[in-house]
């Protein structure tokens, strides 16, 4: 491991104290909002089920036709409800964004997503069960009766189509297996599905023909959703992108496989940006400008300019080293709630692992601070690929903050944040090693998944409470 000691006097001009200033206006994030989003959403889960319980579900229980018909009702009535939840959770909605963080969205994402998939096919058994029961047309009689008989089944069975595919194509073993795009292009069916499972509860369902409350219940909700995804996922970064330009200001090559883009333009003003969030960014150089890929500032944001540190692991990141200064740049963002805002301790561990050491740069620079504050260590594989490590000990001696690199080859079988030179030791004894109080400290982690596992295993460990510890995945 190895500590910085230079003091360049460049340093100074680093130190962070101007975005400080301008992130004192953003504000922490309000605790409140996770409570209230959390609340909201079980709120519209007990909502479709009063609707139910209202309607006569319970009582209907009473026969087999009524116990397949009724339950079946249940089932479509809150599969529909986590449909749009679901697609709310992935809305960019800031509120929620802020509140949760988009790993936990990703996945309460999947978990509502698998759920509410599970009782869409448990609705579609259990209503053609029902209707059988009190029928002489038999299964396949009534499964005919039920598709070209009612309003609204011929979309609703397109949609649950639309939707097997995105389910399908989002097991993990399928999902490994398909490129990025594609399994995105696939997932965006998800809308088309939910658009078109809808009205058929509306025309056919017995809560709503009967009453006005349920009708404006459900349309309402569909309204709002419909409302976060125009507004938040499509206008607001068009708008924010589009009415004053954004262009690349400088590529710089840090090292082999590793590019740095800076950005600046007007519309870099109004962008409410802090050190540890991402931004998904879009170049528009030519063919595949259409793609965005997610990147996190990679120093605090200033208001003049935006700058992010990419390695180059495929076609879309490899571009980066070819994009010329005054390329037109699309922004959606900031998200990602890796930031100040979050805080509630003085002093700060900030650990990063490969590119993954990024964000920790910008925090290092933005976060207010006073000398011995702020830890950060730099996990490399070696010396050599530390990526932005001048900048770190540049940046760590002008705020007072302690820099350590520590760099080695994995542990082989045994999932550690450690190098192999350090394996005698387990990994909380080391971190309490660097950071003796660590349980005093406020810990942001980036890298790969089972390096930030075992950091966070050790923190806890260590003592360092579950809502102190903050991860950012970079991948999806
Ligand atoms: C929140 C977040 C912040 C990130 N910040 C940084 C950063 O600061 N520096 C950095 O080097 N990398 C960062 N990444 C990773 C970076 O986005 C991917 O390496 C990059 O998008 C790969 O694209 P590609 O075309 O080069 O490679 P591909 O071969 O197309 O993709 C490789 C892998 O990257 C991921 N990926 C690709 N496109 C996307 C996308 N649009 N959204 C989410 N994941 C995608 C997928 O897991 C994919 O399997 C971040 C990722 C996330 C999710």
């Amino acid at each position: 491991m190895t500590t910085s000691t230079l003091p360049p006097d460049a340093a100074r001009e680093a130190s962070g104290r101007r975005s400080s200033r301008r992130v004192a206006a953003l504000g922490p994030v309000p605790r409140w909002w996770r409570d209230a989003t959390g609340a909201a959403g079980w709120a519209v889960v007990l909502g479709v089920v009063a609707l139910w319980v209202a309607g006569g579900g319970v009582q209907e229980l009473a026969t087999w036709s009524g116990f397949f018909l009724s339950t079946g009702r249940l089932t479509g009535l809150v599969a529909s409800a986590l449909l749009l939840l679901q697609v709310i959770l992935m809305a960019r909605v800031p509120w929620v964004e802020q509140a949760w963080g988009q790993d936990e969205l990703v996945r309460t994402h999947r978990l509502v997503g698998f759920t509410s998939f599970t009782l869409l096919v448990s609705h579609v058994v259990l209503i053609t069960l029902g209707y059988a029961a009190s029928t002489s047309l038999g299964i396949w009689g009534t499964t005919w009766d039920l598709v070209v008989g009612y309003p609204g089944m011929l979309l609703a069975w397109a949609g649950t189509l639309a939707l097997v595919m995105v389910v399908v194509t989002s097991v993990r073993r399928a999902r490994r297996r398909l490129r990025y795009e594609s399994w995105h292009l696939v997932h965006l069916y998800g809308y088309l599905g939910a658009g078109l499972v809808l009205p058929h509860q509306l025309w056919t369902g017995a809560e709503f023909l009967d009453s006005a409350v349920a009708t404006a219940f459900w349309w309402g909700l569909w309204a709002v959703t419909a409302a976060a995804v125009l507004v938040f996922r499509l206008g607001l970064p068009a708008w924010r992108s589009l009415r004053s330009p954004i262009r690349v200001l400088e590529v710089r090559t840090e090292g082999p496989g590793v590019t740095t883009v800076t950005v600046g333009g007007d519309g870099v003003r109004h962008l409410p940006a802090r050190a540890g969030q991402f931004f998904q960014w879009r170049f528009l150089d030519g063919p595949g400008w259409s793609r965005a890929n997610p990147y996190s500032v990679s120093a605090a944001p200033d208001g003049r300019t935006l700058r992010f540190t990419a390695s180059h692991v495929g076609d879309g990141s490899a571009r980066l080293a070819t994009l010329r200064p005054g390329t037109r740049v699309l922004l959606e963002g900031p998200y990602g709630r890796l930031h100040g805002g979050i805080r509630t301790r003085r002093k700060v561990l900030l650990m990063g692992s490969g590119i993954g050491i990024t964000p920790m740069r910008a925090l290092l620079e933005e976060l207010p601070q006073a000398p011995g504050d702020v830890t950060v260590v730099h996990r490399v594989r070696s010396a050599r690929e530390a990526v932005l490590a001048d900048e770190l000990r540049v940046l760590a001696t002008a705020r007072g903050a302690r820099y350590l690199q520590v760099e080695g080859r994995r542990i082989d079988g045994r999932e550690s944040w450690l190098p192999r030179q350090a394996a005698h030791l387990t990994d909380t004894r080391a971190l309490l090693e660097i950071v003796p109080d660590l349980a005093e400290h406020e810990v942001y982690v980036c890298g790969g998944d089972g390096w930030m596992t075992a950091v966070r295993t050790a923190a806890l460990e260590a003592g360092v409470p579950s809502t102190a510890v903050h991860l950012e995945r970079f991948a999806s």
